[in-house]
């Protein structure tokens, strides 16, 4: 029975950037969670995006995740049942849900030219979503057999079941839900330049390495109503979900990885203490929780 799966969490940072606080807290928590359930930790490498991914950000990936006192029982590192883990290797199971998506009938090609193609491959972090809403242009659009053959040269988009309500339950946050076609539109699957999207490729890896529980920033949250429903389209059963709040600077601004003062080389340089942030993320989260739970939102602590 899949209530009985034991547990499987994940790290899966994208090798952008150094890792920053808030990358380290919410890895700090997929961690702990992760070993409280005596369960199995998996680091992917989401390393799709290859123009700005680079091999000197995924070495400090580890060192800086190990200098905090992390470890993970499967990864590009150290291996595992479901190798490899790095994205830019499992182009062929991402071909396989593609294949899929499009016996179902659940995708189109577009070949509107727009920005969130270029956006398509990072996860969308900015604080309103990334979308542009898409208004279905291609969805009727006549193709030909030949387009249908492979996802090479064109774009395709999941058609979102409009109007319908997503709801889950987060264990963090609690319930959440989102309308398709109103909080977000038609998402990219495969990008024009042949290269699967952040939504696609992330579900058939957390399908395809059986990822129980989903441990990341608030920022995704929309993202995991677009991801329930390609969980649904590829017959899979989701993972749980449990998204921690978003770190901010003094100026209320979310961290991101372009901004040095907050990654973890730089804290580490300035003599900062694994031991004492972890005291501190621990604080963090007893305090956010107690908040939230205040306006009844929140479920459960870490
Ligand atoms: N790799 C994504 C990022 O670092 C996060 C993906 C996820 O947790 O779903 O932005």
């Amino acid at each position: 029975m899949d209530h009985q799966r034991s547990y499987r969490g994940r790290l899966a940072p994208s090798p952008t950037g150094y890792l920053h606080l808030g990358h380290a807290r919410t890895f700090w928590i997929a961690h702990q969670r992760t070993r409280a359930a005596q369960g199995t930790l998996v680091f992917r490498n989401e390393d799709l995006d290859y123009q700005r991914c680079k091999p000197e950000f995924v070495n400090a990936m580890y060192a800086d995740l190990r200098w905090l006192g992390l470890d993970w029982n499967e990864g590009p590192d150290v291996g595992g049942p479901f190798a490899p883990y790095s994205q830019s290797q499992r182009r062929n199971i991402y071909l396989q849900c593609w294949r899929q998506l499009r016996d179902g009938q659940f995708i189109y090609p577009c070949s509107c030219s727009r920005k969130d193609q270029e956006r398509a491959l990072q996860a969308p972090h900015e604080d309103d979503d990334d979308e542009m809403p898409y208004p279905g242009t291609c969805h009727n659009r006549i193709s030909s057999a030949k387009d249908w053959e492979s996802p090479a040269g064109t774009s395709w988009r999941f058609h979102v079941p409009d109007n319908q309500t997503i709801t889950f339950d987060d264990l963090f946050f609690g319930r959440q839900t989102f309308t398709a076609g109103r909080d977000f539109s038609d998402f990219l699957v495969w990008r024009r330049d042949d290269i699967p999207a952040y939504q696609l490729a992330v579900v058939a890896d957390d399908a395809a390495m059986q990822v129980t529980e989903v441990v990341r920033g608030a920022d995704l949250l929309k993202s995991t109503a677009r991801q329930l429903l390609l969980f649904r389209a590829l017959g899979h059963l989701p993972p749980q979900y449990f998204h921690c709040p978003l770190m901010r600077d003094e100026n209320h601004v979310r961290l991101a990885k372009r901004n040095d003062a907050f990654s973890l080389r730089t804290l580490r340089a300035q003599g900062a203490k694994p031991e004492e942030l972890q005291r501190q993320f621990a604080a963090e989260m007893t305090y956010t929780t107690k908040t939230l739970s205040h306006g009844d939102t929140a479920k459960t602590n870490i």
